[in-house]
């Protein structure tokens, strides 16, 4: 047999184990599956941005604490403003001062009110992704057990569809081999192509030269797609 009926007979036999591998991957439960880790794997990451928003939060939280405590001393200082005043000290001094002191704890509460508020809804958000990711973790385990369901039905067919292969791939010299199924793992398929008038099924147009090399049943490769062109 010529190199260019076996690469054929080959990529049959590899189309028929290429059609039982895509029902098993195309399966309800493979997507199902697919879809559950893809969630896992986003709310995995957004927890991890959550924990490192509650530690800015925590420091936040520090930072308003000494604010306020300082504020507070501050404010106890004028306990002793009255006797101040009696003895004639510039009242409007005091008087700016207290009101800035004011300021202060005003602004220190917007700004707690705010920290609780954002607290309070990433509590609420981390709830719900947990409530979420058990959900996906059940589906997850639930789908795999049936993935591989799927597979146990299709494993004999897929052993008989491999041992074809292989036994087909004795028979063909190693270095075509090599080259096909590097095409295969870069999912091109199918491998192996007519010439389609002057051009490869890529489109690209083969010189006369290279063409005519075609001639008996020989094999080139396309340098732009790198399939296996022959000649019908
Ligand atoms: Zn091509």
């Amino acid at each position: 047999m010529t190199v260019l009926n076996q690469l054929l007979e080959y990529q049959k036999a590899d189309g028929e184990l290429r059609k039982i591998e895509q029902e098993i991957m195309q399966s309800d439960a493979r997507k199902k599956v697919v879809q559950a880790k893809a969630f896992i794997k986003n709310a995995e990451s957004r927890i991890a941005a959550q924990d490192k928003r509650a530690v800015e939060l925590k420091k936040l939280r520090d930072e308003l604490a000494l604010r306020v405590e300082e504020t507070t001393k501050a404010v106890a200082e004028y306990a002793d403003v009255d006797e101040l005043v009696e003895e004639g000290a510039d009242v409007s001094f005091y008087k700016r001062n207290a009101q800035q002191l004011l300021e202060r704890v005003r602004a220190a509460k917007s700004e707690l009110a705010r920290l609780l508020a954002e607290v309070e809804s990433l509590t609420a958000e981390y709830k719900k992704m947990m409530e979420q990711g058990k959900q996906a973790n059940k589906q997850y385990k639930e789908n795999m057990e049936k993935f591989k369901e799927v597979q146990a039905a299709h494993a004999a067919e897929l052993e008989a569809a491999n041992a074809k292969l292989a036994k087909i791939a004795e028979g063909i010299p190693p270095e075509f081999l090599e080259k096909y199924n590097q095409k295969r793992k870069e999912k091109i398929f199918p491998v192996i192509v007519p010439l389609n008038g002057n051009m490869c099924v890529c489109g690209m147009d083969l010189p006369i030269a290279q063409q005519n090399r075609l001639a008996g049943g020989n094999v080139i490769e396309c340098e732009h797609c790198h399939r296996f062109i022959y000649r019908k």
